[in-house]
C-alpha cells in the first residue's frame, strides 16, 4: 500500500482525533502519542485530541500520557480522524466518533485489517509495528526526542524487544535511527517492557506453573480465572507477556493463554513459531491479529475453548505435514 501524504490530508483540518483500540498496548499508546505530539507541532493551530482507554501506567513516561482522553467526548463536528493500530470495530467507545467524522484515516499493520477501515488507508501487514510506520510518515524536520521515544515504545512492544519475527532490517534501522535523538533507551525497554509488579510475576508463575502440553508438546495452553484475578486485584493490563513467555517452551509451535472476562467468556491470546497462522484461527472467532500473534474472544468453558482452537492448530499443522510430505 502507498504511503499517505499524512500533513496534506490533516493540513486544513480544525479538529483532529487520533485513536486505538480497546485495551491498548506498547505499540497502540506510543504510535497515538507520537502522532498527537507530531500533529501539535506540525499543524499548531489544529485542535488534537487522543482519544485511548486508560492505558498501564508504564506508559506515563511518554510524553503526551497526560492529554490521553478516556472520555470520549467532543464538541462539534470531527475533520480527521485517525485510527491507528487497528480496524474500526475495536476502536471501542471511538468506533461513533469515527463513523461520522468528515476524513477517517486508518494507519496499521494487522494482517486481518488488510484493506484497511478509513476513506484513506495505509495498512502494511508486514511491518512491526504502527510505531514504525507512522514515523516513516513524519516529517523528519518536527520529529524530536519525545516523539523519537513514543515510536521506539511502540516498536520494542510488538517486537518483544526487537526479538520477534517481525523485525526487519528497515525496523532496526529505524531504531538506530530513533536512538540518535538521544532518549535513555535502556531504562525505556526496562521500565515499559520488562519490569513486572510483584503481583504480576506472581501471575506469570501461576499460568506457567498450570500450563498443560498437549499434541505431543507442540502446544501449550494456560488460563488464569477470574477468582485468581480478583485475589491480585489484577486487570488484563497484568497479564502481558504470559503468552510471549508459553511460547518459548521448547518443542511448542503453537502458545494459548487465556483469561476469564465474564461468565463464559474468555480472552484468548495466540502465538505461533514457524508454521501456524494464528490470525486465521483468530479470525474464526471474530477476533484478529498478525501470522503470529492473534487474539479473540470466545465464548464457553475453558474446555470448549481448548478444544475448538486445538482442532484449528491441529487442522493447519496437518496441511503442512501433507505439503512437506
Ligand atoms: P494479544 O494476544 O491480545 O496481545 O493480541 C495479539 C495481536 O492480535 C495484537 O496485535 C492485537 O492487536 C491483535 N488482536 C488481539 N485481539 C484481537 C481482536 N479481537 N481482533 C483483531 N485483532 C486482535
Ligand atoms: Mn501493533
Amino acid at each position: 500500500m502507498e504511503k499517505i501524504q499524512l500533513l496534506e490530508e490533516c493540513r486544513d483540518a480544525k479538529k483532529i482525533i487520533i485513536s486505538g483500540h480497546v485495551r491498548p498496548d506498547g505499540d497502540c499508546v506510543g504510535s497515538c502519542l507520537a502522532m498527537y505530539l507530531y500533529l501539535k507541532k506540525a499543524l499548531p493551530q489544529a485542535q488534537v485530541k487522543v482519544f485511548l482507554e486508560e492505558p498501564s501506567e508504564v506508559f506515563a513516561c511518554i510524553a503526551g500520557y497526560d492529554a490521553i482522553d478516556s472520555s470520549y467526548t467532543v464538541d462539534g463536528e470531527v475533520d480527521v480522524f485517525l485510527a491507528l493500530d487497528c480496524e474500526k470495530t475495536r476502536l471501542g467507545e471511538a468506533e461513533e466518533l469515527f463513523a461520522s467524522a468528515k476524513k477517517r484515516i486508518n494507519i496499521d499493520h494487522h494482517v486481518s485489517n488488510a484493506r484497511g477501515s478509513g476513506d484513506i488507508n495505509y495498512v502494511v501487514p508486514g511491518c512491526s509495528s504502527t510505531a514504525e510506520l507512522v514515523y516513516g510518515l513524519f516529517e523528519k524536520e518536527y520529529v524530536d526526542a519525545d516523539i523519537a521515544k513514543a515510536i521506539y515504545i511502540g516498536m520494542v512492544h510488538d517486537t518483544g524487544v526487537f526479538s520477534y519475527s517481525n523485525t526487519s532490517p528497515a525496523t532496526l534501522r529505524t531504531a538506530a535511527e530513533l536512538i540518535e535523538y538521544g532518549f535513555d533507551f535502556p531504562a525505556v525497554i526496562d521500565k515499559t517492557f520488562s519490569e513486572k509488579t510483584y503481583a504480576q510475576n506472581q501471575l506469570l508463575g501461576r499460568a506457567l506453573l498450570e500450563s498443560i502440553i498437549f499434541m505431543g508438546g507442540r502446544c501449550i495452553v494456560s488460563a488464569i480465572d477470574k477468582k485468581t484475578l480478583d485475589f491480585y486485584n489484577a486487570t488484563s493490563k497484568d497479564l502481558e507477556g504470559i503468552v510471549s513467555l508459553l511460547r518459548t517452551t521448547k518443542g511448542v509451535e503453537c502458545a494459548i493463554f487465556m483469561y476469564e472476562t465474564g461468565n463464559l467468556e474468555y480472552k484468548v491470546s495466540l502465538r505461533s513459531c514457524k508454521y501456524v497462522d494464528v490470525s486465521k484461527i483468530a479470525a474464526l472467532f471474530g477476533g484478529g491479529g498478525h501470522v503470529r500473534a492473534a487474539g479473540c474472544t470466545i465464548n464457553g468453558t475453558f474446555h470448549d475453548a481448548v478444544n475448538n482452537i486445538s482442532k484449528q492448530i491441529e487442522f493447519q499443522l496437518k496441511q503442512c505435514e501433507d505439503m512437506n510430505a
